[in-house]
Parts: C-alpha cells; structure tokens; sequence
C-alpha cells in the first residue's frame, strides 16, 4: 500500500507545518508538503517514550514526524500525571539500573520552558525495607557493584534523620540522595519542543489501527489524511492493545491506578523537599513524592488495579482506595492523618506480563516497531529508551530478549518492580 505524492502534499500539509511554525521551530527543514517524500519514520505516541525515539531518530539525520491522538503528556496518557520517581535501584536487574543512570544524565540536561521549575528534582530517594527483603538486598549489591552513591540506613539512623515518618515495621532502608524525582507532564511537553526544535514535525491526529500484514505503507488519521513513511514506530502506551488487538490485546494489561495527593499542615516545611524525600514502602505496595510547588503530598498503592479503557475509563478516584490510603498515611506519617485531600488522578499502568518493557519488530509487518509496556516504571527510563530504540532502528542488532515480544506472555507474573 503505497501513498501516491498527490495524496501525501494534500493529506500532510498544513497541520504539521503550522503547528511548528507557530512555535517558531522549525527552520532549515525541509518540509515534507514540498518535497513530497514519505518520512524516514512516523512515531505514533507522543508520551514519554515516543518523544525521545523521535528526537533520537531526527537527530541522527532522519526525517521524522511525531503524531499524538490527544497531545503530549495529556491527561489520559500514562505520562501525563504530575510527578515520576527517578531510582536506580532496581534489585539485580541492572539493565534497569544502568538505563536509569543514563536516563538521570539526559534528564538533567532538558531544560524546562522559560519560567518553570526544573524538570528534575534532586530530593533523593528512600526505599524502605524490612528484615532480609530480597529485593532491597539484591539492590544494594547492584548500587554498590556500579557505584552508585547511596546510604544503608538502619532504624534509629532513619528515625533521627526523618523524625515525621514512622517508619512502622520497617528496620531499614537505602538512600539514594543524587536520585528524586521528574516533572512529568511538562517534561514529555519540554522532550516534544526539543524533538521539534530539531525537525520533528508534531502532528495531532489519531491514527487509525493499520490492517493487513506485510510492509506497512502508510498509515491514515481519522480525519481522513494519509502519512507515508519508510518505518512506523507504534509506541502508543496503554493503547497498543487497542491498536493491534489481535496481537497485543491479552499481551499488555492497562490497569486503573489511583494518586493522592494530601494537603500539608500551613508552613510546614516537614514534607517538601529536602526534608521529605520521594519514597518507597515495598512491603506495603505504596509510594509517594514531596509536595511540590503546593500541589499536595503525593500518596499512591502501586498494586495493579482493575482493567481500564485509556480512552473511556472513569478518572474519579474511588472511597474504598481512598480509605486504604489514609490509613497507610495516618501510620506512616502520623502529622497528616486528617490532611486534606487537595488532588487526586487517575492514571493507568500498561503492564505486559512480567513488567519488562516491550521493544520489537512487529512480526508481520518488518516496518513497523512497537514499544511500550512501561509496566508503571518506565516514565523514569524514556531517554535511555529512546536512544536504544533508534539505534535498533537504524543499526540494527537483535533486542535484549527481556524485550521481545516472545517473551510476553498472556498471564501477569510481576517480576521487575
Ligand atoms: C500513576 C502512575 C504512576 C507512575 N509512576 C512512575 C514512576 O514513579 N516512575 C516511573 O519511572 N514510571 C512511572 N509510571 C510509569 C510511566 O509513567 C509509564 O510507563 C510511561 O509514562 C509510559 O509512557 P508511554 O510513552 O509508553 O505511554 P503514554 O504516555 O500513554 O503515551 C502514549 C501516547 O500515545 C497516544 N496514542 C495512543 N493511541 C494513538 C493513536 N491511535 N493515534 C495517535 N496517538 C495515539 C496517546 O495519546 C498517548 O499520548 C507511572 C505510571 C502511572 C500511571
């Protein structure tokens, strides 16, 4: 299925172009309305992970476009919520680890538009722990073998050093100070101006689920344009199950996940950062992040909820996850057990089986990628990702087999955390 050049100048033309001349972007590029070649490669998905395949693919010379459905980091995408944790322990699995410390590096170079709190927030991480915790152990051999600067606390340490906790049953924790956490929404908004600045024509059109098999040609938009290109990249989040059913939809499970976020006391500094770090409580399946520019203490159970419909689920927060979370809060920071309740949102995980992330060929189709499957960790991962994604592209090599789509299997068996 090829796209003739009339088709493609009368279905791409203005939209890309005005939304990037509008901004003031683009400049020397050669637009795609007058030369009427189909791209090198069409990214679909501008979340986190889109994004920076994009502005690695254009980088590296290619002529690339970048189309999003509802807009970068908006508010259904499982990038769009207001804050992500950025770690780098990851127990013994240290692809993770490895990509994380990349990931913080390119993190701390993106620049947030003019007049915006820094996209990073060095406020340090504190993963909780109890006992002989297998993963916090295999994770301080890993933080130790790659040196990663980090603190094994035991009790009284963290009760001196974090009086507001009450750390319960957990007897010891790892501080990781140079980690903490990203501005997420903004940053996915901040990768996508960046992509552009660099040629990337952004497009907001939602593509249609491309049928047949064999070498993809173009794809269309609901709105009835056709956009060429050589190779496809579908990195569509908790959408993929709908974009390919037949492959995906019992291979990534979208789940429903709740956020908090508790008002703290008037002038109290005790749970913003550098008091509060973001924080972990493992055994508990809950995490949470420091008030940040007085939106609240963000609470939220990092159990898999129910299955969600991106598109359509309810965004209301439910009483039942509620009454667990402030019982959690009461016992774990005492001073905000009647805080109020300032904001909350409803996100959703896009989970494959074991929580390894789904980077591959499609396998009918030589052309297309699919990558996603972010598995409620990958936000943290989207730079480190972003470079592999494009070097597999355009170099070639087999993927890690922890990302093949062989290894995604049809039952949840969480194993990456
Ligand atoms: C509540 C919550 C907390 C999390 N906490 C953390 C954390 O602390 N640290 C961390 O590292 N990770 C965290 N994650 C995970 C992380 O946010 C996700 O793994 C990551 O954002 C996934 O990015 P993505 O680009 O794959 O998907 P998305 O951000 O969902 O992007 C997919 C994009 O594709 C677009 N799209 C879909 N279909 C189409 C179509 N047909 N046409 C055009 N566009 C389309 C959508 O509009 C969307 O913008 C969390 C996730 C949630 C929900």
């Amino acid at each position: 299925m090829k796209t003739t050049r009339r088709e493609f100048v009368k279905t791409i033309g203005a939209g890309a172009i005005g939304a990037g001349l509008a901004r003031g972007l683009l400049k020397a590029q050669a637009p795609a309305v007058s030369s009427g070649r189909p791209y090198d490669v069409v990214v679909v998905g501008a979340g986190v992970f889109g994004s920076w395949v994009a502005y690695r693919l254009q980088e590296a010379g290619r002529r690339v476009a970048l189309i999003d459905a509802y807009g970068p980091g908006n508010a259904r995408a499982s990038s769009g919520g207001q804050t992500r944790v950025i770690r780098m322990g990851y127990g013994d699995q240290e692809i993770y680890t490895r990509w994380s410390m990349r990931s913080l590096e390119l993190w701390k170079g993106l620049v947030g538009p003019v007049g915006r709190p820094s996209l990073f927030q060095e406020a340090g991480v504190l993963w909780m722990a109890r006992g002989e915790d297998p993963l916090t152990t295999k994770t301080l051999a890993t933080l130790q073998r790659l040196n990663i600067v980090h603190e094994r606390l035991g009790r009284a340490e963290l009760d001196r050093r974090w009086p507001q906790i009450d750390f319960g049953p957990n007897t010891w924790a790892i501080h990781e100070p140079d980690s903490g956490f990203l501005v997420a929404f903004h940053a996915v908004q901040a990768v996508v101006q960046m992509a552009e600045a660099s040629g990337v024509e952004y497009l907001q059109e939602a593509v249609v689920p491309p049928e047949g098999k064999g070498r993809l040609g173009a794809i269309t938009t609901r709105s009835g344009k056709t956009i060429a290109a050589e190779k496809f990249v579908f990195a569509c989040g908790p959408w993929l199950p709908k974009v390919f059913p037949d492959l995906l939809g019992d291979r990534i499970f979208p789940t429903r996940q709740e956020v908090f976020y508790f008002g703290i006391p008037p002038g109290d500094s005790r749970f913003r950062s550098p008091a509060m770090p973001a924080w972990v409580d493992f055994a508990e399946e809950i995490y949470g992040i420091p008030d940040f520019k007085g939106r609240g203490f963000k609470v939220a159970p990092d159990r898999h909820g129910p299955a969600f419909d991106p598109d359509t689920g309810s965004r209301v927060i439910t009483a039942e996850t509620l009454a667990t979370v402030r019982d959690f809060v009461g016992r774990r920071f005492p001073a905000l057990k009647d805080a109020p309740l300032v904001g909350s949102e409803v996100c959703q995980y896009e989970n494959t089986s074991n929580g390894d992330f789904l980077i591959d060929q499609h396998p009918e189709r030589g052309n297309v990628w699919l990558v996603g499957g972010g598995s409620g960790h990958g936000f943290k991962h989207g730079p480190a990702l972003g470079e592999y994604v494009a070097a597999r592209i355009l170099e070639g090599g087999a993927v890690e087999p922890r990302f093949s789509l062989a290894t995604k299997q049809k039952v949840q068996k969480r194993s990456v955390y």
